[in-house]
């Protein structure tokens, strides 16, 4: 599109030159205008030599040679009129009007004709100079390589990556034994988490050339171009293979056909056909691999995702404290900071910043010790700039307030120790405060598999659990959040099934009473028709699971008040609590050690101690 454009300027400029110096010209060429009795006294008086009539304009030449003009309403009249038969008189045609209505012809006709070539001459050129934003980064080229040390805090999503890297380093040996590699990755993740740069560290990594589109790009005015685009793309990429696509913002041509607005048959949809058509016509012998990212993969059409395609999605998140500290080590290892920072502090500080953030933070800090002539950045510098960061950009909801982040440790911490407590229930994975998604913290545990028998007693921990979140909001702080709302919601499925669908209600006995209505879309239940006192015992019946765990998890927690504490304390500094943490703080909890320094109270820093005890 660019390049069109660019022509469309270059053509305007062009024409709008010629028709200035046209312009010019023509007034240039203008003779000085005298009346109409100014030109009969000079006929009376005989000074005139020559009359040249173009339509209603009489060109006056005197016998001296001077020259004027004068308006005429009938010439003709005039010329028959005159006595004095001394003065040359010629008509002429008036072919200036003729000359720039030519001019603008011709032009808008070439106009048209330049537009519709560079249209025509995209599709048969490399896609090299097509895409305005579209970069290709040739291994070896000047451009400063980005490796996979260029990229911290976010080592699930690298090493899911290796894998890639090791394909387009070596895919020889991968053909030859016939394995398959994925040929779409897709990196989901809030804007600044470093989609991007890690899809340029792979090519780095691997030394394959790497192109780099926005999804933007595609969506043109001009119905069928992104289409074609995508397929010289493709045709392009696969004379330089090995390679790497990157796809930014793809979410601009893979929204769901379903959710954007027109019927399917738009720019947007054949685009996406396109794409799909492309990325089932490449055989793993091509050796590209598409790498693309989007903020919005809930509204991706689903058939991206299907098997062929985008098969592999790396979900990134924003840093937790670990993370953010190795962050900023990469990014001020790159400028000069004074022995007195504290990168742990200013990791601790930066809750909820995303990479782009903390990237930002550093050179923030380094303009601002720069401006007032300092050596080194110092630690005033990056409270400076943390604050200007935080003032200054929309937040979108990604920091939460130190209240808000106690409640929320608080919440995690109360399904944790549930979990951990009630016999018979699901090891905890992972404990974190790191909003994820659209929920803001999370306690891992496994998901419930319907092919799998569960007992009574395990759904009811389970529930329990779930209600361990509010209940440590309303036991430490006496009030309710909406951040239950989907372990609410979850607990309320699991009642619901074990009265109506699994017999596990005393009153109601093992019969059904709901019905599965689902499609791929999801489950929907529906109830089946039955008398009003059946359906009052039913709701009863759930009604009275989920107030029955609820009270026990409130039973539970009471109990443990001060692990409960301990726990949410340590989440409100580590934010991220993985399984084996988890169970070094229970014990430190069941031997009550809780004398450690809170300032460095990391699970090691219990460890160390329950050692000594
Ligand atoms: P996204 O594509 O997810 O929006 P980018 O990859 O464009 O984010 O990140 C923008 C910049 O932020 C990067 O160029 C880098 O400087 C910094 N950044 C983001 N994430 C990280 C990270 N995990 N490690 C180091 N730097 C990061
Ligand atoms: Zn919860």
């Amino acid at each position: 599109m660019a390049i069109l454009v660019r022509n469309l300027l270059i053509y305007f400029i062009i024409s709008f030159i010629f028709f200035i110096s046209g312009l010019i010209y023509h007034l240039e060429t203008r003779l000085p205008q005298k009346d109409y009795s100014d030109l009969l006294n000079d006929i009376e008086n005989t000074l005139v030599s020559e009359l040249t009539v173009k339509d209603d304009v009489v060109q006056v030449t005197m016998s001296d040679g001077d020259q004027y003009m004068t308006v005429v309403q009938e010439p003709a009249y005039l010329v028959s009129n005159w006595h004095a038969g001394s003065i040359r008189v010629s008509y002429r045609k008036d072919y200036t009007e003729i000359l720039f209505f030519g001019i603008g012809l011709v032009f808008s006709v070439s106009l048209l004709l330049v537009s519709w070539l560079s249209l025509r001459v995209k599709d048969e050129q490399t896609p090299a100079s097509v895409f305005a934003n579209e970069r290709l980064i040739t291994p070896g080229a000047e451009l400063q390589q980005i490796t996979f040390d260029d990229v911290a805090g976010i080592p699930e999503a690298k090493e899911e990556l290796l894998e890639i890297v090791g394909f387009l380093k070596n895919p020889e040996r991968y053909n030859e034994i016939g394995a398959t590699t994925p040929k779409g990755v897709l990196l989901q993740g809030p804007p600044g988490t470093g989609k991007t740069l890690l899809a340029r560290a792979v090519a780095g990594e691997a030394a394959v050339p790497f192109y780099s589109f926005s999804g933007s790009d595609f969506v043109e005015m001009f119905v069928g171009v992104g289409a074609s685009r995508v397929r010289d793309l493709f045709g392009e990429a696969k004379k330089q293979a090995p390679c790497i696509v990157f796809i930014d913002e793809i979410d601009a041509v893979g929204a769901s056909r379903k959710t954007s607005s027109s019927d399917g048959n738009d720019e947007r949809g054949q685009t996406l056909n396109a794409l799909l058509v492309e990325m089932d016509g490449f055989s793993p012998s091509d050796n590209i691999v598409v790498m693309a990212a989007t903020n919005r993969p809930d509204i991706l059409d689903p058939a991206l995702k299907r098997s062929g395609r985008f098969d592999r999605q790396i979900t990134i998140v924003p840093p937790d404290v670990k993370g953010r500290k190795k962050i900023l080590s990469v990014h001020s290892s790159k400028v000069k900071i004074s022995p007195g920072v504290d990168l742990d502090d200013i990791a601790v500080m930066t809750s909820g910043f995303t990479g782009a953030e903390l990237a930002s933070l550093v050179n923030e800090a380094a303009l601002l010790a720069a401006r007032q002539g300092k050596n080194a950045i110092d630690q005033e510098d990056f409270d400076q700039a943390h604050d200007r960061i935080l003032l200054g950009v929309e937040r979108k909801g990604m920091v939460i307030t130190e209240r808000d982040k106690r409640v929320l440790a608080f919440h995690e911490a109360g399904h944790a120790i549930i979990a951990k407590l009630l016999p018979d229930s699901d090891p905890v994975h992972k404990i974190t405060i790191i909003p994820r998604g659209r929920a803001l913290g999370q306690t891992q545990q496994l998901p419930i598999n319907e092919r799998q028998a569960y007992s009574k007693q395990y759904l009811k921990n389970r529930i329990t659990t779930l209600m361990g979140g509010r209940a440590a909001e309303e036991l430490v702080f006496g009030v309710q959040t909406t951040g239950s709302q989907s372990d609410i919601q979850q607990a309320t499925d699991l009642a619901t099934n074990m009265v109506c669908k699994w017999g596990m209600s005393e009153h109601l006995g093992p019969q059904v009473y709901i019905v599965d209505d689902g499609d791929f879309l999801g489950p929907t239940n529906r109830r089946l028709a039955m008398s009003s006192e059946t359906e009052n015992q039913v709701d009863e019946d759930i009604r009275n699971l989920l107030d029955g765990c609820y009270s026990e998890a409130v039973s539970i927690l009471s109990h443990e008040r001060l692990f409960l504490s301990v726990l949410a304390d340590i989440l409100m500094q580590v934010e991220t609590i993985d399984g084996e943490e988890f169970d070094i703080i229970y014990s430190c909890s069941l031997k009550k050690k809780y004398e450690f320094q809170m300032e460095d109270e990391t699970p090691e820093a219990c460890e160390v101690n329950v050692l000594q005890a």
